[in-house]
């Protein structure tokens, strides 16, 4: 006699959800994946909009390094499903990677669209259905069995052999993934760290003209340092502040300072690969009919945004070279704090990892598995987020096809 196939539902179609998926239907199991959204893989999408950076090439203990306070629980799923492998299966979606200039790993169409169309069809040939416009709102009675509410209003309940959850964060919510999870999970007992906004900008009061003339414009590889940590990189200048690489990537150090102080200092160096000593030296040959912007420009090469950037410290430009060169060092910028959680590229907090085994089976809840950043990680931009909801997505669907098959 056959045995009947055993059923795997997937809530969110993420990238982390669909990989799971992925997994699962390979291992045999009949794979049903459930999204909010009208179609899956939204934020992916979005993520892919301006260059799909999938992972990062750098050495294992700097990759690792990353998650931070995470790292340990990080390090066996990369074990599983490391960056090699995601560019191997990236390839043989037809879109083999390339490693950019600043190692930064991206597929051939450096898009997003390609490759997620060619992982739909191969989800389709693998037998996954996916059913759109299905929010998942809690367990019904019985504790087991999910309950989803259509478009309609109605609601449906579905129980699978095993469940996945891969719902997300709570950053660019119209993306689909809202945080709306929290609440049933917290009412279950699951002990969640709360969700808080990630690789985020920050705010400053920039004046009227610097805002309206160079939002949009950006402070080309400067060095930002706060509490005695520096990040090098192009930090984007907003309407209402700063954000890019360096701004994400000391976003731990500034939360810190603002929660203790109320305010932050960030200090911009805006020519990190010279010394105080070679700009004062430049700029001490100043020619007299030089304006202020021009001998800024001829001395040292200031662009109009750095150089409106002084403007901005000091209500005036420096009069003379070593003051000028001191400035340029270390232009300070005061943040008043950071952008909502709606506009953060990624989300810190998530479902406490005392609450899942290392095959991320909730503990209290045996059959159910978690992947993506529904766990309590974070990393900077770099592709460190797509590498761990794409690793947490094989290794709790490999996990959860035990399960079903009684091992
Ligand atoms: C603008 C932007 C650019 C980014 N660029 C990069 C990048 O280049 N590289 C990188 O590594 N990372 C990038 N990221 C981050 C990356 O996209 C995320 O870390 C990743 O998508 C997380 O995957 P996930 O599957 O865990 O969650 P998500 O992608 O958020 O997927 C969760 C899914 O669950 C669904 N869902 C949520 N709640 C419910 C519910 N109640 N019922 C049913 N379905 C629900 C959502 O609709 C969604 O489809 C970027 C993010 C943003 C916003």
């Amino acid at each position: 006699m056959s045995r009947a196939v055993s059923t795997a539902t997937v809530v969110g179609g993420g990238p982390a959800g669909l990989m799971a998926a992925e997994t699962m239907a390979r291992a045999g199991l009949a794979v049903t994946v459930l999204d909010r959204m009208p179609s899956p893989g939204r934020k992916f999408l979005l993520a892919g909009h301006g260059g799909l950076n999938l992972t990062h090439s750098e050495g294992r203990a700097p990759f690792l390094a990353r998650y931070g306070s995470a790292a340990d629980r990080i390090g066996p799923v990369l074990e599983a499903f490391g960056p090699d492998d995601l560019r191997a299966w990236s390839a043989g979606l037809g879109e083999p990677t390339f490693v950019g200039s600043s190692g930064r790993v991206f597929p051939q169409a450096f898009r997003a669209i390609p490759l997620f169309r060619a992982w739909l069809a191969r989800l389709d040939a693998l037998g996954v259905t996916i059913r759109t416009r299905q929010r998942w709102a809690g367990w019904a009675d019985d504790g087991r069995t999910l309950r989803f509410v259509g478009p309609d209003g109605t609601s449906s309940l579905v129980r699978g052999d095993v469940t996945l959850f891969a719902l997300g964060g709570a950053s660019w919510p119209r993306l689909g993934s809202d945080g709306g999870w929290v609440g049933p999970f917290v009412e279950r007992g699951v002990a969640v760290t709360p969700l808080r906004a990630a690789n985020v900008g920050v705010r400053v009061a920039w004046s009227g003209t610097f805002a309206e003339r160079f939002a949009g414009i950006p402070l080309k590889t400067v060095a930002l340092t706060v509490r005695g940590r520096t990040a090098r990189g192009d930090a984007m200048v907003t309407r209402t502040g700063l954000e890019g690489g360096p701004v994400y990537a000391l976003g731990a150090d500034l939360r810190r300072e603002l929660d203790d102080e109320g305010r932050c200092v960030v200090l911009v160096d805006l020519r990190p690969d010279l010394s105080a000593d070679v700009l004062g030296a430049r700029l001490a040959l100043r020619r007299e009919r030089d304006s202020g912007p021009t001998w800024l420009r001829r001395a040292i090469g200031l662009d109009p945004v750095s150089t409106a950037l002084l403007w901005e410290a000091r209500g005036r430009l420096p009069a003379g070279a070593r003051e000028a060169a001191a400035l340029v060092k270390a232009v300070p910028v005061e943040v008043h704090g950071t952008m909502p959680i709606d506009r953060a590229i990624s989300t810190a907090g998530g479902i406490a990892w005392s609450q899942v085994d290392e095959a991320l089976m909730l503990r209290g809840l045996p059959g159910t598995f978690v992947a993506g950043e529904m766990l309590d990680w974070q990393a900077p931009t770099g592709g460190y987020l797509l590498q761990a909801a794409f690793s947490t997505g094989v290794v709790a669907g490999r996990a959860a096809a035990r399960w079903a098959a009684g091992g």
